[in-house]
């Protein structure tokens, strides 16, 4: 039965009405209802999937997993998500959503300061 509803809900992911299964964490994520903005990566794990070719046609054939690498500041402040598709290794920025995981976001944003490729005391120096 369980398999069942993953199918249809697979189904609507490839419709993106109303919700989607992540790929990668396996958690059922919703569809914003703010306005028709859809939803472009997964609250939790802020893992997208490569399915535009160009911003929210849905014509790439690659559907590669889209890691987040990195946080963008707009120049208005705003946050975000740097993907980087490991298939294809295409880049792409998408806004953050009101529920994405903000611990997550953090990590994200310290990742090249917690590990600097070279020796901190040249910095102080
Ligand atoms: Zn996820
Ligand atoms: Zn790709």
């Amino acid at each position: 039965m369980g398999k069942k509803i993953y199918k249809s809900i697979n189904k609507n992911y490839e419709n993106s009405c109303d919700g989607f299964v992540c790929k990668v964490c396996g958690k059922f994520v919703k569809q914003l209802n703010n306005g028709g903005k859809q939803r472009n990566h997964c609250p939790y794990c802020l893992t997208s999937i490569h399915v535009d070719n160009n911003k929210g046609d849905r014509q790439s054939s690659c559907k590669g997993i889209m890691e987040p690498i990195s946080v963008w500041v707009k120049r208005n402040g705003e946050w975000a998500i740097i993907h980087r598709c490991k298939t294809c290794g295409k880049l792409s920025a998408n806004r953050i959503a009101f529920d994405d995981n903000s611990l997550k976001l953090i990590s994200l944003a310290m990742k090249p300061i917690s590990s600097i490729p070279f020796p901190i005391e040249r910095i102080i120096e």
